[in-house]
């Protein structure tokens, strides 16, 4: 998938292989696919495909039986498959969903280091509209100081740190990224660079034995915490 080749890319020229009619709307699959389908915590992308004379709006990027599927809001009949597009990202759309999950990931690393010991896999790890949320047990995370972690992940995001991701090999077919000595199987998109996230801030809040921790980017704020 060359959203997993450079997850950087934002235009490619393909060919739509195929086109599933449902409920209405118009499903494209695309040879070359540039689209994250939506999973993993992270929202599906959005864009367009143009061609000589037409355009159409990719709405959501979706997972289908067989690869990623396009939602889109085509009518025009010239959309045939076979037919050559141009497709285009909406890249500030997908940066933010990579920064905010990568977020995340950085948060959960820290929370390890804190406790000296990985903590359980959060029960909820979505990016959500202007924040991102990882929920873990309380009695998990009761003794983390999460005003440090808030510190700490502003003091690693300020001095940049690269993270990788690479095929996992003890689990053919799956991914695994890798940061400040931390490693988390991941299918997801992130960014290179810790610093690219930007400064962060963290709301938490607790029910029914829970702790949902909030990401919020200092860029963005506006949006209430
Ligand atoms: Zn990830």
């Amino acid at each position: 998938m060359l959203y997993y080749d450079d997850s950087y890319a934002t235009e490619c020229r393909t060919v739509v292989t195929g086109i599933l009619d449902e409920a209405g709307r118009k499903y494209l699959v695309l040879r070359d696919n540039l689209f994250y389908p939506q999973g993993g915590g992270e929202k599906g992308d959005r864009g367009t495909l143009e061609w000589e004379g037409g355009t159409v709006r990719v709405l959501k990027a979706l997972r289908g039986p067989d690869g990623p599927v396009l939602a889109t809001d085509a009518e025009d009949p010239a959309l045939l498959v076979g037919k050559t597009v141009h497709c285009s990202l909406d890249w500030a759309f997908r940066l933010h969903q990579m920064r905010l999950h990568s977020a995340l990931h950085l948060l959960h690393s820290l929370i390890g280091d804190a406790l000296g010991r990985e903590p359980a896999n959060p029960s909820l790890s979505e990016v959500e509209e202007g924040f991102a949320v990882n929920r873990y047990p309380a009695s998990d995370v009761d003794p983390v100081d999460f005003s440090e972690i808030e510190r700490r992940m502003n003091e690693i995001i300020a001095k940049g740190e690269p993270a990788s991701v690479t095929p996992d090999p003890k689990n053919p077919g799956f991914r695994v990224w890798r940061a400040i000595g931390h490693e988390i199987p991941c299918g997801g998109l992130h960014v290179r660079d810790l610093s690219e996230i930007g400064p962060v801030s963290l709301v938490l809040h607790r029910k029914k034995g829970n702790v949902s921790v909030k990401v919020f980017l200092e860029s963005e704020s506006g949006s209430e915490h």
